[in-house]
């Protein structure tokens, strides 16, 4: 058989024990025909073969960022972002902005604030005072809490008399008004179905472009985590996408628990799609976030007695969400941020599933985050098989915040090292657009524990550094195993998938402190190049 495509003179990192270092990559019909040396693997080539010279460059199979909230990716690129701003000052600067550019009758939207990095507490009264009577709203970095002007207030129909909805908050002043900051979904939910949507078309070309960002960026697949109340548009779309052979992206679409019944009435099940979109886990949430301080926990906030955060959705409701996933044939992906959350869902994935579930889940089960875990909690990842799925990124924002409200709890935050160690599966991840979606940011922060200035000096419990090796595999092989798509993705093997990125740094000579800046110059996505560096 002659190849498609050959990749020769190459440093080719291909994640596969069993040949971990190649030259040369043949690839035919979308999957990789043969791994070797150039002599071995040139000799496939016929007169239509396309020939890729590596140029001695690093390769790598394409990368999967197993937990992203796409469309949103997509939408959020065209507002504005407050992501990392330190100054309130500049805050206010870049929502003017927002409201000078946005057409009169559309809502102002952003998003990426964060108040620890400021002195003041966001009100409606700020966004008033720059936008007047227009609808904001502007979601927090880690989206379980809004900060919206009044008049975003008005047109939902929340004013003094609205009670708390269930497992979330609205602010109030001190006279119980309404002060502008919504936290959790049911109290972001009152003001969400009020803003217009983009229409399909705008969206589906959006997708295209962010496909297209991924690319650059060496990402060849997602998991994606967009489930909730446009979880139905964002699976329509991919589909679209799909049959307009468009979808140059490998997508496990995880469903939100809430459609269960209907998924187990439908008999659909994780795996059903082909090879570039497939149903995935059913989605739940356990607890808020750290930012927000509403993470559950085992024991109160430092410096708050009265606050172990918020619990979502509760063990025993847990359980039967499980229970009835399981019945469908259903694996969980739970968000679990807090030390207690983790704790209940090891418990009930775990412990309590293991014993009375039905056997032969088609997938493992996930825990979104683990941001936080109580050391005798780390072992029992492994023990029950349950795969961490979390985002080395997110540290490097939120190392001085994890100090502030867990203290020395924070020793087990991140614990990549030590969940390695006890035998659990690690998949990578961004929350973009909690985070950006660039995986060099988390290859940097996983092997140098370390912010983009370069903070803390020595890195932030560097005892948890992973090596280069070892956070390859959690954003190739990693993900692979969660999707149960081992027999075809996550490392450059004959038979598998051909998605393969080549660097133009080489991120295993290069000082870990530079990873962040590695640039990604060729992307093949199904044996097709979908990039190439200009
Ligand atoms: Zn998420």
């Amino acid at each position: 058989m002659t190849a498609d495509l050959i990749l020769h003179n190459a440093k080719i990192y291909t994640v596969d024990k069993r040949r971990p270092w190649a030259e040369a990559a043949a690839i035919s019909n979308g999957r990789f025909l043969a791994v070797g040396d150039n002599e071995a693997v040139l000799k496939l080539a016929g007169p239509e073969t396309k020939l890729v010279d590596g140029k001695g460059r690093l390769a790598l199979p394409g990368l999967t960022d197993a937990h992203v909230h796409f469309i949103q990716v997509a939408i959020r690129a065209k507002q504005v972002s407050l992501f990392g701003v330190r100054d309130f000052a500049e805050v206010q600067r870049l929502v003017e902005t927002a409201v000078a550019e946005t057409p009169p009758e559309q809502w102002v939207l952003g998003w990426g604030w964060d108040e620890n990095l400021w002195d003041v507490q966001p009100t409606a009264a700020h966004l008033d005072a720059i936008a007047g009577d227009r609808p904001v709203a502007l979601a927090r970095m880690d989206m379980h809490s809004w900060w919206v002007s009044s008049a975003a207030l008005r047109v939902a129909g929340i004013d003094a008399t609205t009670p708390d909805p269930p497992e979330s908050k609205i602010d109030r002043d001190e006279n119980g008004r309404p002060n502008g900051i919504l936290r959790e979904w049911n109290a972001i939910g009152l003001v969400q179905p009020h803003i217009p949507e983009p229409d399909a078309a705008a969206l589906a070309a959006w997708l295209r472009e962010t496909i297209g960002v991924a690319h650059r960026l060496g990402l060849t697949g997602i998991h994606d985590q967009r489930v909730e109340r446009e979880g139905a548009q964002s699976f329509r779309l991919w589909q679209s996408l799909r049959r307009q052979n468009q979808l140059k992206l490998r997508v496990h679409m995880n469903i939100a628990a809430d459609f269960l019944d209907e998924a187990a009435t439908l008999g659909l099940q994780p795996g059903f799609g082909d090879d570039f979109l497939w149903v995935g886990h059913a989605k739940a949430f356990a607890d808020g976030a750290m930012g927000s301080r509403t993470a559950s926990m085992l024991a109160p906030y430092e410096g708050e007695p009265d606050n172990v955060g918020v619990i979502v959705t509760s063990a025993e409701e847990l359980w039967q969400i499980a229970s009835r996933a399981a019945d469908a044939g259903f694996s969980m992906s739970v968000h679990a941020i807090g030390d207690r959350a983790v704790r209940e869902v090891i418990d009930v994935l775990g412990e309590r599933q293991t014993v009375d579930a039905p056997a032969g889940l088609l997938l493992p089960h996930r825990i979104e985050h683990v941001q936080v875990a109580h050391p005798d909690d780390l072992p029992r990842l492994a023990q029950h098989k349950l795969i961490a799925s979390v985002q080395p990124v997110h540290l490097q924002t939120d190392w001085p915040t994890a100090d502030a409200v867990w203290g020395d709890r924070a020793r087990y935050a991140y614990a990549f090292r030590t969940l390695l160690d006890h035998g659990t599966v690690l998949a990578f991840g961004s929350d973009a657009p909690v985070a950006p979606l660039n995986p060099m940011l988390g290859i940097h922060a996983a092997l140098t524990r370390q912010d983009a200035r370069g903070l803390p000096e020595g890195g932030w419990y560097p005892e948890e550094r992973l090596t280069l090796g070892e956070i390859i595999w959690a954003y190739t092989m990693g993900p692979a195993t969660m999707a149960g798509k081992t027999a075809v993705q996550g490392s450059i093997t004959p038979g598998k998938w051909a998605d393969l990125i080549v660097l133009a740094d080489d991120l295993f000579t290069l000082p870990g402190t530079a990873v962040k800046d590695a640039k990604v110059d060729l992307t093949i996505f199904n044996g097709e190049v979908v990039f190439t560096r200009g």
